[in-house]
Parts: C-alpha cells; sequence; structure tokens
C-alpha cells in the first residue's frame, strides 16, 4: 500500500477547481447556475457563495442579469465560511459556486484547503480584469490551480462583435465601483481603445495636477484590493 493511502480515505472523490472568466454581461453567472445545477440535478450537495458587497440584484442570492436566481451565503470572505455553515454541513458538501469571485482576497487559500483537502468541486465565476484590463482581486491568481478555465465573452455595445473587456462610462477612478449597466459597458478590442484614447484626451485638456493626485488614488486603490 502506497504510504500515502488513507489520507484521504474519508474523502468521496477527489476536489476539482473550474474557473470562469470574461467581461461583464458575458454570461459568468449564468455559466455558473448552469454547472452548479446540473451538479445538484446528478444528486450532489451544493452552496453558492456570493460576495456581501454585491447588493445589486439581491442580497441572499445570486441573480443573473436576466433575472435568474440561486440562494445563496453573502460574505464578507471565504475563510469564514465554513463556520458559518458549520461543521456538518461542510462535510457533507460536494460542490461550492463562487460568484464575483474578485471580491475575494482570500480566493486562493480557501480553493486549496477545500479542493486539495476537503475534496470539494469549487467552480468559480469572476472578472478576470478590471475597467483598465488590470487584473482584478485574486481571480488570476487561482489559475495554476484549477482543473478548467473558460473565458467568456459578451457583445460589443456600440458594433456588436464579441467583446473582451470592461468599459467603464463614468469617470469615476476606483477600481471596486459595483454597478450595472449604467456604469458598465462590454466593449470590442477596436472600441476599447477608442474609447481610452477619447477619454485621455479629454483628460489632457483637464488639470495636469489633479490627474496625477487621481492616478495615485487609483494605485493606493488597488493595493487595498
Ligand atoms: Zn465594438
Amino acid at each position: 500500500m502506497h504510504p500515502l493511502h488513507g489520507l484521504n480515505s474519508s474523502h468521496r472523490r477527489p476536489g476539482e477547481v473550474h474557473v470562469i472568466v470574461g467581461p461583464m454581461f458575458a454570461g459568468k453567472t449564468t455559466a455558473l447556475l448552469r454547472r452548479v445545477t446540473a451538479e445538484s440535478d446528478t444528486g450532489r450537495s451544493v452552496a453558492m457563495i456570493k460576495s456581501s458587497k454585491d447588493t445589486r440584484y439581491a442580497k441572499d442570492a445570486v441573480v443573473t442579469h436576466d433575472g435568474t436566481k440561486f440562494p445563496c451565503w453573502p460574505l464578507p470572505d471565504l475563510l469564514s465560511f465554513k463556520h458559518k455553515i458549520g461543521d456538518e454541513a461542510y462535510q457533507k458538501l460536494d460542490v461550492i459556486g463562487i460568484d464575483e469571485a474578485q471580491f475575494f482576497g482570500d480566493l486562493y487559500d480557501f480553493c486549496c484547503e477545500a479542493a486539495d483537502l476537503d475534496g470539494k468541486t469549487i467552480v468559480i465565476a469572476g472578472l478576470d480584469g478590471d475597467y483598465l484590463r488590470r487584473s482584478f482581486g485574486s481571480v488570476l491568481d487561482v489559475i495554476p490551480l484549477a482543473d478548467t478555465v473558460t473565458k467568456l465573452t459578451a457583445r460589443c455595445e456600440l458594433c456588436g462583435k464579441r467583446a473582451f473587456f470592461t468599459l467603464r462610462k463614468t469617470d469615476e477612478l476606483q477600481t471596486e465601483l459595483i454597478g450595472g449597466a449604467d456604469v458598465y459597458m462590454p466593449v470590442c478590442r477596436l472600441h476599447y481603445a477608442n474609447e481610452q484614447r477619447s477619454a485621455a484626451m479629454e483628460t489632457a485638456r483637464g488639470s495636469f495636477g489633479a490627474t496625477i493626485a487621481q492616478n495615485d488614488l487609483v494605485v493606493k486603490t488597488a493595493a487595498t484590493v
């Protein structure tokens, strides 16, 4: 017998990590719900977690842009989940879905523990990049842990072609600005570049000093995410 045999003998099957990324309005939450519902339909025990920061549609449900709902645990962080749900309920869980994963700073540690040690299947949906196309939160950090990675695309709001990026319509600069179609739109590469260029020209016409102060703020905000 292998010396390590028995360490995981209490687990029904090994854990898995699946990551779904893409811009806003790409159907990430829909894909997550479809996946978790399919697991539930085969008799596996499932739970859904979302960030308590995101209260756009409902506090205790994951809701897609088209209105499909799934009950969830709204949490400020992931490592508190085991405590919140209780040890016994956690042990019985097979599948954990995580929506808006970019808001969880402890995503990497949670996935390691839940998939490697506890044998859970984790399905994560989140933004890969922010509105400046920089890595958002810890979503990209878990890709080395993943069994599968899926990048979904939306439709460019300006031309209807495939959209890979999220453009912010307002000139607010904090990284975490939670909003919907009023604040963000999915765009293709061409329109992302065009809009960024015209925003830069507008900024150049404004006060140079104010721009430096605002950029400094963005760096600080990003560092605390
Ligand atoms: Zn376009």
